[in-house]
């Protein structure tokens, strides 16, 4: 993190700094600082006489019955205002409050050891949170924010004071800071009562992260210690861009704010004006441009963004709640997104749960290396049942044709050869039952080295790739995608992983199949240019980024980016990678207003 205190100075004779922290959700805004401070809550230990035991009890119960209506209520708004599966999110904090362990630990606490309620309460959810907070996964260790939020609506439901924030507490044109936020906190606010938030702690994988993109509300998360730095009525600029934040801001970074925010916006004017166009370079090369979707919701703004169908459609995230979706759950949901988007192709995954989506229904606990465990298809495979309702629902809500099926982390023939039989055999007992099966496409992602050494096998049995490079650099570069102590070493431009991908290519292509990139390097701009060069066919990323991708592709020329690719293949370190696109496009990308988040993070300091 970086810090500065030049230039002091605003009207309260307050500091200005800035802070560097992660670009958690893209966008500028300028306000006042409202801190939330969680509740500081000082809790007192007590031994009562026994005849005040039972009113201890009735209190537990009363504050638990309370916070519980409280939260499904919090769940109700949210799925009004962002869909179900944003909704979903409340479930975890559900299922805490009615697990039987923890309810039955602090009523064992007041009536065996005879505590006082608080004192129950706070020793058997902070026992949770520290075993939460030292978890090795980093979806573990988000679950920790949503065990603390419950902390503090339990104890304030015990002291009747409420929850810990009340939107009307928070005036229009806030910026919230905090040490971290929940997203309870987040869904409660109204729509545009909040500009921007900013956080010492968090990272992209949190959940307030998710809605925060979801609710296209800039973000900074990372920032360390902002919490204790502002004070409320502080003027704060959030640049969800940059990932970068200045309190009290002088005249100068104002007027630049301005400038920035201006040019974001007609930016992304400009950006909605090329929804129609084509992406297709400037000597004629089409790009296939398709979106990334984790919500059945999101389905509906995949063509305003300008993408011409689904290139992953991540099927786990309709089994992140309590209790499997059941056959009609799932037909409707993947019908949703087929029909909506129909006669434009939808390509859905079939459920690629473990590592860091731990479903509680199917994942292992406490595996040491959930990565590497007992994950996606290797669940399929083993749980028949589980693996067959998601194909047939998928065969049946394919009312339209447009259906793609991917299998993921496919690491040997012989997985791939079981998924076809499972697919097969669905198939037939539905058309058995007179069902109509429309024919249907079938992929494999190529994120294990294992599937990039058998390309040329695998090519011959499917009829498209998909390069999951989020997990083929984990994999290849032995680097964990979620720890950020090693994040640098997480290198998409990695001589190993370029080789990979062009291996791919050139036995896709030698087989007559397409091939996709899904993973978050096909949405950084660098990193989309030698792609293209690579011939990968299609790029697939988030929504909002497709616009920005198509300014891109059709202001290169293929024969460029190529000879650029086989230059750069040539190369045997990330550095001179790097620098060579960078020498070569670092122009081009500045002067199209794009910024790049792999190959040059310098492009985002101010
Ligand atoms: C990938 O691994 O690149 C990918 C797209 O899948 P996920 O991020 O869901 O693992
Ligand atoms: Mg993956």
């Amino acid at each position: 993190m970086k810090t500065s205190t030049k230039n002091q100075t605003n009207s309260k004779k307050r500091p200005r700094l800035v802070l560097v922290g992660l670009p958690a959700s893209p966008g500028y805004a300028m306000g006042h600082c409202h801190t939330i401070s969680n509740r500081e809550v000082t809790v007192v230990e007590e031994t009562l006489p026994n005849e005040r035991l039972a009113q201890e009890e009735q209190l537990f119960l009363k504050a638990l019955h309370n916070t519980i209506k409280e939260i499904a209520q919090i769940k109700q708004i949210t799925v009004d205002r962002l869909g179900i599966d944003e909704g979903r999110i409340f479930d975890a904090h559900l299922m805490i409050l009615k697990d039987p362990t923890l309810v039955n630990g602090i009523l064992d606490q007041i009536k065996k050891e005879k505590k006082n309620v608080q004192w129950a309460v706070h020793t058997q959810i902070t026992a949770l949170i520290s075993s939460f907070e030292s978890h090795k996964s980093a979806l573990m260790r988000d679950r920790a924010m949503d065990l603390k939020d419950l902390y503090h609506r339990l104890m304030g439901a015990l002291d009747d004071s409420g929850p810990v924030i009340m939107e009307d507490e928070i005036s229009k044109g806030a910026v919230l800071i905090s040490h971290e936020l929940t997203p309870s906190i987040l869904i409660s606010l109204k729509k545009g009562q909040v500009l921007a938030f900013a956080t010492d702690s968090g990272g992209r994988t949190s959940h307030v992260s998710i809605l925060a993109r979801s609710m296209e509300i800039p973000a900074v998360s990372g920032l360390r210690n902002i919490s204790a730095m502002v004070e409320s009525e502080d003027t704060i600029i959030v640049d969800g861009t940059g990932g970068m934040v200045i309190i009290n801001p002088n005249e100068d970074d104002i007027r630049k704010f301005e400038e920035k925010l201006e040019v974001f916006n007609r930016q992304q004017r400009e950006l909605f004006t090329m929804r129609q166009l084509e992406p297709m370079t400037r000597d004629g090369k089409y790009i296939t441009l398709h979106s990334n979707i984790e919500l059945v919701i999101e389905a509906d703004k995949v063509l305003d963004y300008g993408s011409t169908g689904v290139g992953l459609y991540r099927s786990e995230f309709l089994f992140f709640r309590k209790g499997l979706p059941t056959f009609e759950e799932q037909v409707a949901a993947y019908k949703y997104i087929l029909e909506s988007l129909a006669p434009h192709s939808v390509t859905i995954r079939t459920l690629d749960a473990g590592g860091d989506k731990l479903i509680p229904d199917i994942s292992a606990a406490n595996e040491s290396n959930p990565f590497m465990g007992w994950r996606s298809i290797r669940v399929c495979l083993e749980h028949e049942d589980l693996f067959e309702m998601q194909l047939k629902a998928l065969l049946v809500a394919n009312t339209k044709g447009n259906l793609r099926i991917l299998l993921p982390m496919i690491s040997s023939m012989q997985e791939l050869r079981r998924s076809k039989e499972h697919i097969e055999k669905c198939r037939k007992e539905l058309e058995s039952e007179g069902v109509f099966c429309h024919d249907v496409e079938l992929g494999v992602m190529i994120e294990v080295p294992a599937a990039v050494m058998l390309v040329d096998k695998l090519a011959k049995e499917v009829d498209f790739f998909s390069i999951g490079t989020n997990d083929l650099i984990q994999f290849t570069l032995a680097v964990d995608r979620t720890n950020e102590l090693i994040s640098s070493m997480f290198q998409p431009h990695h001589p190993a992983v370029l080789n990979m991908i062009h291996k791919t290519v050139m036995a896709a292509h030698r087989e007559g199949i397409s091939v996709a990139v899904c993973g978050e390097m096909s949405a950084d701009p660098m990193s989309s240019l030698l792609l293209v060069g690579l011939g990968v066919d299609e790029l697939s990323m988030t929504p909002w980024s497709i616009m920005e991708c198509k300014k891109i592709i059709r202001s290169i020329n293929f024969e460029d980016v190529r000879e650029t690719a086989q230059n750069v293949l040539k190369m045997d370190d990330t550095e001179s990678v790097n620098a060579y696109l960078k020498k070569k496009y670092s122009q081009t990308i500045t002067d199209l207003g794009v910024s790049c988040f792999i190959s040059t993070p310098e492009s985002n300091e101010d």
